[in-house]
């Protein structure tokens, strides 16, 4: 059913069952928002987004609020911005103002709309941290419940997206806070660390322990890719600072996987600068140079080598396999990290090439 409203004077058709919010951000009219998220369910907690509806006593919160026939909305009048003022200025009261060291400044949505609304910390504010900063032992997400706004959108990603219900809202009043299973750790409330709460966050309040103080938001080049850990392929950024990834975040636009991540491909790169980590491929020495096995201390006596002479001793290797105890005395296991064609292209070598049917895939074993 089709609605007719006006926004700001404009007249706008809607369609029933619409929010407010979504008709305005439809049409290219800015509302702003703290609490809502458009992954997750609107909840109307934070009050930013309040505007004017004609013969309405109370300013109404635009996420929340459906659109009628014939409403009449004003998204900047005085005393919406007057609320919003206030909201920004009791938030800030109860918030640190760490701006100059917090990771999230830069991209800190408290941050911009104290700025776009020019609100400053209240005198009677800012009466110092309540909670101890770094918190919580999980070893991938910083806790800072100094910087937490009570917006609730860690609840609803916990628990709408990754459907772990870790976050939960305790106490009352002034002690009101974000609490993690019945005010437990993380990890003690069924945490998977994947991440979801922090890429939400629009404060520094949840964040990124292996990326903390190590480069903001406009320090970094965010480089696209795939993740390399399973056939999913969710889509994510690198975060690179001076050569070297420092971090990953969710791509908003990923096809696949939108926001989502687990905590391998969010937090599993740490192996990319590793000093352990290989990147010509080994042989045994004797199969270069002839002579008999040998072991160094406990391990094969491996060399580096070029991929050309690695590949071509795995040839000649299968190769005699196979002509002295015949195709099915070989068996190729392949990978849930490669790409489908890749794996494709191992059917057809163990099938067609080695003539063997011995072929299976890491994810049956
Ligand atoms: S890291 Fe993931 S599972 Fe853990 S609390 Fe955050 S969203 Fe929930
Ligand atoms: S982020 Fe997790 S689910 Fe997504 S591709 Fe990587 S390993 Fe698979």
């Amino acid at each position: 059913m089709t609605l007719k409203i006006t926004i700001d004077g404009i007249p706008i058709e809607a369609e029933a069952g619409q929010s407010i919010l979504q008709v305005a951000r439809e049409h290219g009219i800015q509302i702003p928002t703290l609490c809502y998220h458009k992954d997750l369910t609107p909840t109307g907690n934070c009050r930013i987004c309040v505007v004017d509806v004609a013969k309405q006593r109370f300013l109404q919160a635009a996420c929340v609020t459906p659109v009628w026939d014939g409403m009449e909305i004003q998204t900047h009048s005085d005393r919406t911005i007057h609320s919003r003022k206030l909201t920004l200025e009791l938030m800030l009261a109860n918030h640190p103002q760490d701006c100059l060291v917090c990771d999230a400044s830069g991209s800190c949505e408290l941050q911009d709309l104290a700025y776009d609304y020019q609100v400053e910390v209240p005198k009677w504010g800012s009466k110092g941290n309540r909670y101890q900063s770094d918190s919580d032992p999980n070893p991938f997400v910083r806790v800072d419940f100094n910087k937490c706004i009570l917006c609730r959108r860690c609840v609803l990603a916990c628990a709408e997206i990754q459907v772990r219900n870790v976050w939960g809202v305790a106490y009352r009043g002034f002690d009101e806070k974000i609490v993690a299973g019945s005010d437990t750790t993380m990890l003690d409330a069924r945490c998977e660390s994947c991440g979801q709460c922090v890429a939400y966050c629009p404060t520094g309040a949840l964040s990124d322990k292996m990326s903390y103080a190590k480069g903001r938001t406009h320090q970094v080049s965010k480089v696209k890719t795939t993740c390399t850990y399973c056939g999913v392929g969710c889509q994510l950024d690198l975060n690179v600072k001076d050569g070297k990834i420092i971090g990953v975040t969710s791509n908003p636009d990923a096809a696949v996987n939108g926001m989502a991540l687990c905590v391998k491909g969010r937090y599993g790169y740490d192996f990319i600068h590793h000093p352990d980590r290989l990147t010509r491929p080994k042989v045994r020495r004797y199969l270069l140079e002839g002579g008999q096995k040998s072991r160094q201390g406990s391990g094969w006596d491996w060399v580096d080598t070029d991929w050309e002479t690695a590949l071509s001793i795995t040839a000649n290797k299968l190769l005699s396999i196979r002509n002295s105890a015949g195709p099915d005395s070989i068996g190729i296991l392949t990978s849930a990290k490669c790409l489908n064609e890749e794996n494709y292209l191992m059917n057809k070598l163990a099938r067609q090439v080695v003539g063997t049917n011995n072929i299976d895939h890491c994810a049956r074993l």
